[in-house]
């Protein structure tokens, strides 16, 4: 049976994207080698990462003076490298989710940590509405996408104060104004690639000035001055980064992303408004385009199981919500097609007419 795969991360690729890297497993280049077995510093495998770099700045429209690199450890990792690198005294954080608010958790082994602003009274079923930022922070830290509650900050803020971004759930789903940010970075397994890869893009002129020591591998200039080998980079994962962003521009770029986005999430938010058993978990202006959050009406409660168990049986994968949310959630990455969306619609369409 055809699978539909709704999952939050690591998610749907490309079908290309993995038969392409699967094949370079197999062979890497013609070399009688596997990607698996080769050394890093293979001279065939610089060119992998300078090109998947060229990519994202183009892609992206990076301007000058910034640098792309690719580290292991997750987002999460950033969350601590973050402020080890650019918090000098005081920053602040917009707590928008349960990744926000890790990544706040890790800033106040640095320094002083000021909640900017917060949605958590409200379980997160909203953007925080972010006013009056203190002009003297080191620097404001968002999280543009709330992967497990689906609200997401679908713009680039003006802030009177350097921005950092968490953008590990839409990053290349949209055009993004870089010039507004000092980094922005992407655990890649969702719009990016297969699980195991960072991506850090990070403005130069602003490293170097933590009034601390960082130990050799925390310090971004580190990874900026070796080219993201400084140590054995992730390769397997960084050659799917390469063949995702291929992908990408061949389909249009990320214009052509955030129009399927917003089809796909239309689709989508249409029929959970519209069908009687459904509706959706977070305040319209909010609503994710990536993760689609939705829960049973209150009166049909008894119904999530076996709707589950229903689009389970028709390919559905993935579309259980968070565990901390419950309902349902159906992530649409990039690579997420309209038949798929169009399948969830139908398995929703038929599991009403029969209740
Ligand atoms: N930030 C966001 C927005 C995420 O969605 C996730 C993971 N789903 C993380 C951070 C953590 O990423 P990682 O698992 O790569 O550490």
């Amino acid at each position: 049976m055809k699978k539909y795969n709704f999952n939050a991360g690591p998610s749907m690729l490309p079908r290309e994207v993995i038969e392409n890297t699967a094949k370079q497993i197999l062979d890497f280049n013609g070399s009688g080698l596997s990607l698996m077995e080769i050394s890093h510093r293979a001279p065939d495998f610089k060119p992998v990462v300078d090109e998947a770099v060229s990519l994202i700045k183009e892609l992206l429209d990076i301007p000058e003076g910034y640098s792309v690199i690719f580290l292991g450890g997750g987002a999460s990792l950033q969350f601590m490298q973050i402020p080890a690198n650019f918090l000098l005294k005081k920053a602040g954080y917009v707590n928008s989710g349960t990744w926000a608010k890790k990544a706040m958790k890790e800033a106040k082994h640095f320094g002083e940590v000021v909640e900017v602003a917060s949605s958590a009274d409200d379980n997160y079923t909203h953007l925080p509405e972010i006013k009056d930022i203190p002009s003297d922070l080191d620097y404001l830290h968002i999280c543009t996408n709330n992967t497990i509650f689906g609200t997401e900050l679908r713009k680039d803020l003006d802030a009177p104060v350097p921005l950092i971004a968490d953008m590990s759930s839409d990053i290349m789903s949209r055009p993004v104004d870089v010039s507004k940010y000092t980094a922005i970075y992407a655990g890649a397994q969702k719009n990016m690639a297969m699980a195991g890869v960072t991506v850090i893009i990070v403005k130069d002129d602003m490293l170097g000035k933590a009034p601390r020591e960082l130990p050799t591998m925390i310090d971004y200039r580190t990874h900026v001055e070796k080219g993201s080998m400084f140590n054995t980079p992730p390769v397997v994962p960084i050659y799917s980064l390469l063949e995702t962003m291929r992908w990408c521009k061949a389909q249009g770029g990320v214009k052509e992303m955030d129009r399927r986005a917003h089809e796909r999430a239309r689709i989508l938010y249409d029929e959970i408004d519209r069908n009687k058993l459904f509706r959706g978990t977070v305040e319209e202006s909010s609503r994710s385009l990536m993760n689609i959050c939705f829960v049973m009406n209150d009166e049909y409660k008894d119904l999530e199981k076996p709707f589950l168990e229903f689009a389970t049986s028709r390919g559905m994968v993935g579309v259980k919500g968070h565990r901390s949310v419950g309902g349902f959630r159906a992530s649409c990455y990039n690579a997420q097609t309209i038949e798929g969306v169009n399948a969830l619609v139908q398995a929703m369409k038929d599991f009403e007419k029969e209740h």
